[in-house]
């Protein structure tokens, strides 16, 4: 799920398109560009890429890949991820992949072990093939 919004460059607030003054603190948004963001739908756990530029919430379940469910437009820029590459897992606090690929993913640089389900601690850099990513607590 994503939606436009303008976004308070006095105070980060996230304001619908159609308002033309910052709901919290009436700043002029009308020269302000809408961009696009993505809504968490209740995720605990969020991807973001290395570099920052692409990130998404993750509720379980979700397979990363060139034909994944998440981030796929950003990964097929890879050559070396798998169509499935991963897929993560979640439960009440913890979260967990599971790797399927030829390439293999790391955990802080050390791959783990093919189909398997391994834990993620929130701050872990996981990379799949050649493709970084930080995993943290959803805001
Ligand atoms: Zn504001």
């Amino acid at each position: 799920m994503s939606r436009e919004v303008r976004i308070c460059e006095n105070c980060g607030v996230k304001n619908t398109i159609d308002k033309l003054e910052c709901e919290a603190c009436g700043y002029d948004l009308s020269f302000i560009a809408p961009v696009t963001v993505e809504e968490n739908n209740g995720a605990k756990w969020k991807i973001t890429s290395t570099g920052g530029s692409v990130s998404a919430f993750i509720l379980g379940g979700e397979t990363i890949g060139r034909e994944g469910d998440i981030l796929s437009d950003y990964v097929n820029d890879s050559d070396y991820i798998s169509r499935k590459h991963a897929r993560f897992e979640v439960t009440d606090d913890k979260i967990f992949v599971t790797d399927f690929s030829t390439n293999g993913t790391t955990i802080n640089g050390v791959r783990i072990e093919k189909n398997k389900m391994t834990e993620i601690n929130p701050g872990d850099e996981v990379a799949f093939a050649d493709m970084a990513f930080l995993i943290e607590h959803a805001d």
